[in-house]
């Protein structure tokens, strides 16, 4: 107990929730297999950053996290991971269609970046991943998806809820649910997408929320949208 405080404080971290799993200070705490350790360790990865060591093992143990530290800190790798478990724990994993894990990011860019990085440790698996965002083709993305569907899918909130009008996809098997930078989603006026796709995925889905900033209106939404969440923040101190 005094060795997990004193790490948090170390890392500047404040974590807020009951029974919550204790940070791991190694990638071998993580209790990952030789497949995805091998590309985590190819990417040259020597060690979890802050919000890694605490966020990994609060969703490996399944519970929802509303995760708030700044840009730049491995926020993506942080979620990927979990979810790459998540997917492959699967007992269903090879039958239907439609992605097992979705993210959503406020913009091409982020979504891009995000799909980027999901590609790469997915590798360690097989599994596979696709972006959705404006200012690119929907057909071409309708294509990608369209056959045989993909288990992690990235997309800006527009684009997604297109798509799924398109029956380019649907959210039936999400059941790992990832809202990026919803400090930004805000911002960029997607509050009603976002909600509104939230209300059309499986109530016992698991959520993870992240944000760089945490002003109320965020909070509001992270409340709604994640059931008896962890709240992780790193050197952030505000409301
Ligand atoms: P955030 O989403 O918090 O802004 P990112 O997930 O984009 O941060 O990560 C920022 C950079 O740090 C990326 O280039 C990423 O590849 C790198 N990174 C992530 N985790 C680690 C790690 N454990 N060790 C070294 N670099 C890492
Ligand atoms: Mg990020």
């Amino acid at each position: 107990k005094e060795r997990v405080d004193q790490i948090r404080k170390e890392l500047d971290m404040h974590v807020s929730g009951a029974d919550v799993a204790k940070p791991c200070i190694s990638f071998a705490h993580f209790g990952f297999d030789e497949a995805l350790l091998d590309v985590i360790i190819k990417h040259g990865y020597s060690e979890p950053t802050g919000i890694q060591k605490q966020a990994v093992p609060i969703a490996l143990s399944g519970r929802d996290i509303i995760g708030i530290a700044k840009t730049g800190s491995g926020k993506t790798a942080a979620f990927i991971w979990p979810m790459l478990i998540h997917i492959m724990d699967q007992e269903e994993l090879s039958k239907g269609e439609g992605p097992i894990g979705l993210i959503l990011a406020p913009t091409r860019e982020l979504a891009s970046q995000i799909f980027t990085e999901a590609k790469k440790f997915a590798k360690a698996y097989g599994l596979r991943v696709a972006a959705v965002y404006g200012g690119a083709s929907k057909m071409d993305q309708f294509k990608e998806l369209r056959p045989g569907g993909v288990e992690i899918l990235v997309g800006t909130p527009g684009r997604l809820i297109d798509m799924v009008k398109m029956k380019a996809t649907n959210f039936r098997r999400v059941s790992f649910l990832v809202l990026d930078e919803a400090d930004r989603m805000f911002d960029l006026g997607f509050e009603p997408q976002v909600r509104s796709i939230c209300d059309n995925i499986r109530p016992d889905r698991q959520t993870l929320l992240f944000s760089a900033t945490f002003p109320k209106k965020v909070e509001a939404l992270a409340r709604e949208v994640t059931t008896e969440p962890v709240r992780i923040s790193i050197g952030y101190v505000g409301q």
